[in-house]
């Protein structure tokens, strides 16, 4: 009798509980074929928690289906040579898998919903439910995890200025507030709010330069306001505390705090940023801290803000990694020649960051082959990494980004400029508009294996932000 079998039969008796959950541990390692589809027939299980184990064993086997599917796939080419020893359990669970689980639950619409913590499975199980003649199953699952993008984005990004009281040289939008019109003016910003009030957008979100040095922040919040519409904004926090009177919590929904390098050797910029997030705090609005890694970085840079994050008691930190911007103007971005430095600086940040029981969040994808298997692993299952971004979601951008002329680019970090936002009829008209631009990024590959690769070929792994792709397509030759 087979590992598996003996599982089954013992998990179809009247046994146990706690025996039911030690048993099907065990199927952790088995290298059995079918193991898949059965632990997916158990995730509807009638006993909660044996449908909640069996996610458990299943994301252990294959922590890839934590992964959006939703990048273009690469042209696949006959082998795979990174990560192919996915490649027989992936097949299992998008053919016998989905189908046996189809066949098992039919209509039941109800009986889907376990398969929407599996990111990975979510484009696919919508295809076999159509190919099966379940079409209002597949539109009511496709909504429920917003596969085409329907519930529509009521968030607007604006940029108000350019201007910045600091000036970090890895900024990706260094010296941009000489490039794309320096700061907004009242009657763009009524322009703006009256545009996103009659396109229902609800909040808008602030990103720059600095949005507290804006001249006029009082006004902008001031709109707001009156039009009950929310702010979120991303802040080096160093404003004062008459422009922290406008940040009140029936206005702020959320607060993005980077803490640049700087602060640590500057008692002056350190105290104010820890004022000021102390005072959201007291406000009760969300902030997160933000750390970017440059090529500088090392542990002890490093341990200074994982102090902040303990005296915050702040249990994540969302960070990036520097790189070369849309038009190469900032600085200490690592290189071709650091990747190696790039890729450990990574992991012993992830690491600290851990044993310090402080999750770190990657900001952006980067490749997931920078990662050991173990690693890679160890990322998914903690929520570290992520796979693809928005700038071109199923659709349509949703990072769309309002400069302070009111002209657009497709995301924050694509600095590639489009017409005045009012001119479109919808958010959704406005990031179509890239469309072209943003799906030619993604298909290309951002190394030469990427084709050949059990990640690429799945559209599981988006390689990189889309601006370091631009980047690398004048330094690499194209893959044959
Ligand atoms: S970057 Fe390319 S080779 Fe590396 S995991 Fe992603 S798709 Fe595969
Ligand atoms: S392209 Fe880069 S900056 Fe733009 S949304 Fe994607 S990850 Fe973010």
């Amino acid at each position: 009798m087979s590992q598996l079998e003996i599982v089954r039969s013992f998990l179809a008796e009247e046994t146990e509980k706690q025996e039911n959950y030690r048993i099907l541990h065990q199927l952790a390692g088995c290298e059995e074929n079918g193991v898949e589809s059965y632990l997916l027939t158990l995730l509807c299980d009638p006993e909660e928690k044996l449908g909640q184990l069996a996610a458990k064993v299943l994301f252990s086997r294959n922590p890839y289906l934590k992964l959006t599917r939703r990048v273009a796939a690469m042209k696949p080419v006959s082998s795979l040579e990174y990560g192919a020893e996915n490649e027989q359990r992936w097949q299992e669970l998008i053919t016998t898998g989905l189908s046996d689980f189809i066949k098992m639950h039919g209509d039941n619409v109800s009986a889907y919903i376990p398969l929407t913590h599996f990111p990975a499975l979510h484009q696919l199980l919508v295809e076999r439910l159509e190919e099966a003649g379940l079409s209002a199953v597949a539109k009511s699952f496709a909504r429920l995890v917003n596969l085409n993008q329907e519930q529509e984005r009521r968030e607007l990004i604006f940029v108000p200025t350019y201007l910045c009281n600091l000036s970090c040289p890895y900024c990706y939008a260094k010296n941009w507030h000489h490039t794309f019109g320096g700061s907004a003016t009242r009657e763009t910003i009524v322009r703006l709010l009256d545009w996103a009030q009659t396109n229902f957008i609800t909040t808008i979100s602030l990103a720059g330069g600095e949005p507290t040095v804006f001249r006029d922040f009082a006004f902008l919040t001031e709109e707001l306001r009156s039009r009950t519409m929310k702010l979120t904004m991303a802040s080096n926090l160093l404003f004062s505390p008459e422009i922290g009177a406008y940040l009140q919590p029936e206005l702020v929904d959320f607060v993005t705090a980077h803490y640049d390098q700087e602060y640590i050797g500057n008692s002056g910029l350190h105290d104010r940023y820890c004022r000021n997030f102390a005072e959201l705090c007291k406000k009760k609005i969300s902030a997160r801290i933000r750390y970017t890694l440059t090529v500088d970085s090392n542990p002890d840079e490093w341990g200074n803000i994982l102090d902040l994050c303990a005296d915050f008691a702040v249990d994540s930190i969302h960070f990036s990694l520097t790189f070369l911007n849309y038009d190469r103007s900032n600085t200490r971005p690592f290189g071709e020649n650091e990747l190696e430095r790039k890729i450990t600086l990574m992991g012993e940040f992830c690491e600290d960051a851990l044993s310090r029981k402080v999750r770190p969040v990657l900001c952006k994808p980067v490749p997931l082959c920078y990662f050991s298997p173990e690693r890679m692993k160890k990322y998914l299952l903690e929520d570290i990494l992520q796979n693809g971004c928005v700038a071109m979601d199923a659709h349509y951008s949703r990072n769309i980004t309002v400069n302070p002329d009111l002209s657009i680019f497709p995301c924050n970090g694509l600095a590639r400029k489009g017409p005045e936002i009012t001119g479109f009829a919808s958010l959704q008209e406005a990031g179509s508009y890239f469309k072209k631009f943003i799906s030619g990024l993604e298909a290309r590959p951002f190394f030469p294996q990427c084709s050949s690769c059990f990640y690429g070929q799945n559209g599981l792994c988006q390689q990189a932000c889309l601006v370091e792709k631009i980047q690398t397509e004048i330094k690499r030759p194209e893959p044959v």
